[in-house]
């Protein structure tokens, strides 16, 4: 049994991670400022023993005893991590600071959830994490980018400095129940449009592409991850490596929501990468570990649970 901190234990991943967490007998301290999580993410776990929640700003030091760090604080859809872009690179950038510091006082193991955004708008397909990116840094993604590549850097330099124990995670586009119903994601608004028989809006020409994993899938390589021999520090991609274009997900989640909805197209937001897709053999190889949920498999349950959203309190008109 370990005592594990999540940081924004509270969002859509990080309720998912304290779940897990919790399910296999570990304490766990969920920190959060409710900036996009909500207690409703987590509300199932509060009369378990061995749960914490707690309202804290990552900004601000921390001062707690734990073994492990999962640095997922952060909000993670451009509608809301460009809504306070200030805001959002010092999370990341701050945060980092603070939880490596926590980290280094107490000798915890720590792992920082990443993002394929450090690869910007790439020119290499799949991406490898040898690969360097091709990132904007005065763009309206740069808070996100920018600040998810200076925490990266944090990692490294205090493994390389201070001799911590790091792993760091990339994260491809995730999916799943908890989705923020207005973050603006692809999957969400899709899902959203479609039970509520609103047009489905495809930026562009709907041809750019994604990799989508369900959220079990992910969680499941991010503790591998953390499990790793000590001297392993990545990054390693997680993702699922299917790729589809954007008008193939509409069709998908029409098709299985049903209704009628029209497809409409709106324009292609700014730096919108053309094609994203994970090279997951580092993760195959060292932690054991290949996505294993179709994609119609999951977005069964991610609509299932919006439609149950949409019972108890409405889904955004
Ligand atoms: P989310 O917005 O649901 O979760 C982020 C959580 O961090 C929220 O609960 C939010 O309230 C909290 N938070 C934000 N700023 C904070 C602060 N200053 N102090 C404390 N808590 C703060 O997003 P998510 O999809 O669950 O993403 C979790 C992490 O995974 C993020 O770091 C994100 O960058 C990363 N990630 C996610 C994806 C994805 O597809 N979902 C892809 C790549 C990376
Ligand atoms: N910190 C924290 N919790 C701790 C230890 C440190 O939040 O238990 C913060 C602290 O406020 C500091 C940051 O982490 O600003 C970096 O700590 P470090 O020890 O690396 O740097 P220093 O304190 O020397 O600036
Ligand atoms: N997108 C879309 N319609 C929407 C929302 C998004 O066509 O209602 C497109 C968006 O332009 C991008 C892709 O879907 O090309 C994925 O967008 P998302 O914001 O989910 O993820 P990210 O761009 O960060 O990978």
């Amino acid at each position: 049994m370990k005592r594990i901190l999540v940081t924004g234990g509270a969002g859509f991943l990080g309720s998912h991670l304290c779940e897990r967490l919790i399910r296999d007998g570990h304490e766990v301290l969920c920190v959060d400022n409710f900036f996009t999580g909500r207690r409703r993410n987590v509300v199932h776990l509060l009369e378990h023993p061995y749960f914490e929640l707690m309202r804290h700003d990552v900004c601000f030091p921390l001062y707690v005893e734990v073994d492990r760090i999962y640095n997922l604080a952060c909000p993670a859809s451009p509608v809301h991590y460009q809504f306070d872009p200030v805001q959002t690179t010092k999370t990341s950038v701050h945060g980092a600071i603070n939880m490596l510091g926590l980290a280094k006082r107490v000798k915890a193991r720590i792992l920082q959830a990443s993002t394929s955004e450090v690869y910007g708008d790439p020119e290499v397909h799949p991406q490898p994490e040898s690969y360097w990116g091709r990132v904007n840094p005065i763009g309206p993604r740069s808070c996100y980018d920018e600040g998810k590549r200076c925490a990266e850097t944090l990692f490294f330099d205090y493994y390389r400095q201070h001799r911590l124990d790091i792993k760091v995670v990339r994260i491809f586009n995730t999916y799943g129940p908890r989705m923020h119903p207005n973050d603006g994601r692809v999957v969400s608004n899709f899902i959203v449009q479609a039970l509520t028989g609103r047009d489905i809006t495809i930026y562009g020409d709907g041809q750019q592409t994604r990799s989508f994993c369900y959220v079990d899938d992910l969680i499941e390589a991010m503790v591998r991850m953390m499990e790793t021999p000590a001297g392993f520090t990545g990054p390693v991609n997680i993702g699922n490596p299917g790729e589809y274009t954007m008008l193939q997900l509409a069709e998908t989640v029409l098709r299985l929501v049903g209704g009628r909805s029209r497809l409409v197209f709106k324009p292609l937001p700014a730096d919108d990468p053309r094609q994203r897709q994970p090279d997951i053999a580092l993760a195959r190889e060292k932690l054991g570990w290949t996505p294993t949920v179709p994609l119609e498999d999951g977005l069964k349950e991610t609509i299932a649970y919006f439609r149950r959203l949409h019972e108890e309190e409405g889904l955004p008109a």
